[in-house]
């Protein structure tokens, strides 16, 4: 018998639901105006480029990194005002974070409620991790139903819940007073996910005493660092120390360390260009209001929700034009013909404004 033929390959072991995912898919960006990741579109300025460079020069790369990162995390403390009982919980990014939180809680059986749509990687691993995942459909113009939201977190009991706050990726920031009553009824642990929060302002920080069952969960990814990957969650730490057994000891490396923590001795630099993005946002939504064929809808994030007559259409010509926006068409019902903008620097917004006039 020939050996090759008794080879079980990835249809046959690959468990089920993974063959059925499709992989999260990032386009080739070489050469387009990029508005499609929410990413901040400044650079460093020089002299504090140059210095990440002294600094990163330094650093025993030969080692591996302290898992306890203790410089960082007092610097995370002092810098957004994390409430000292509680625990930091460090990620590759928070996207490690949602996974280590819904890996941690996947008793079998257990539920996660969302609201729908929302970042999509609470569903996704909700998947993977076999959780019952329940997303809770907002109204039309993506407001929260918190009716049906309080409603579903008492028929489904959720281990989890993920509010992310303000929304992805419809930009809005839901009502606070709502929110509050969401991680009151919720039975289980509930994660506000503050990604945007430097575009918001708003935070449920300031309210972890109040609520045990209360995670806060933030990135510095959307503040200028993307690359270098990086997300904190604050909570109680009976909660954390369960999350941190998740956690891939060496999961943040000397270089994230040491860069994110020196940057945010700098944080007036990376706030500063987050309060442009806010000004941007600002104009840009004014003058997409303005164009005949587009729905705008309100954003305290740095990117805009809007409606056109044939988003895909609209996407193909943008495209054409070598701009990269998010095409949410085909998504979720509630984004019908929806495409999402990232905020970019004035000369990229003027560049989408112009070729979305001859896209539509
Ligand atoms: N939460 C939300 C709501 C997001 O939109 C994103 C990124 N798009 C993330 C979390 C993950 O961000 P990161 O892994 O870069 O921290």
């Amino acid at each position: 018998m020939d050996r090759a033929l008794l080879k079980l390959g990835p249809a046959d072991l690959v468990r089920e639901e993974i063959l059925a995912l499709r992989s999260y898919h990032v386009p080739v960006a070489t050469g387009m105006v990029k508005l499609d990741a929410m990413e901040n579109p400044f650079r460093l300025p020089e002299p504090l480029r140059e210095e990440i460079g002294r600094c990163v020069s330094t650093l025993a790369i030969n080692r591996y990194p302290d898992p306890t990162a203790p410089e960082l995390k007092a610097r995370l403390r002092e810098t957004f005002a994390i409430p000292e009982e509680c625990e930091v919980l460090l990620g590759n990014g928070s996207d490690e974070i949602i996974q280590m939180a819904t890996h941690a809680l996947a008793r079998p059986g257990a539920a996660m409620v969302a609201p729908e749509p929302s970042f999509v990687m609470y569903k996704m691993d909700a998947i993977v991790a076999r959780m019952r995942y329940v997303g809770v459909p907002l109204n039309p113009d993506f407001t929260l139903d918190i009716g049906r939201f309080v409603g579903a977190i008492e028929e489904h009991r959720p281990a989890l819940v993920f509010v992310a706050y303000p929304n992805n990726p419809t930009g809005n920031l839901f009502p606070e007073d709502a929110v509050a009553s969401i991680i009151e009824a919720a039975p289980g642990l509930v994660v506000i996910d503050e990604a945007y929060h430097a575009f918001a302002g708003e935070t449920f920080m300031t309210r972890l005493r109040e609520f045990p069952n209360l995670l806060v969960m933030r990135t510095l990814s959307k503040l200028g660092l993307a690359g270098v990957r990086l997300g904190y969650a604050a909570g109680q730490p009976q909660w954390i120390r369960e999350l941190d057994k998740l956690r891939p000891p060496y999961n943040v490396s000397v270089l994230a360390q040491s860069v994110a923590e020196r940057l945010l001795a700098r944080i007036e630099v990376l706030q500063g260009q987050a309060d442009r993005v806010k000004g941007e946002r600002a104009a840009l939504f004014g003058r997409l209001r303005d164009l005949k064929g587009v729905e705008v809808f309100p954003s305290d994030a740095n990117f805009i929700l809007v409606r056109v007559a044939d988003a895909d259409a609209t996407d193909a010509r943008l495209k054409e034009r070598r701009i990269l926006v998010k095409n949410l068409h085909g998504s979720h019902p509630l984004l019908a013909n929806c495409l999402r903008f990232t905020v970019g620097t004035p000369g990229e917004n003027d560049l989408l404004l112009a070729a979305l006039a001859e896209s539509l």
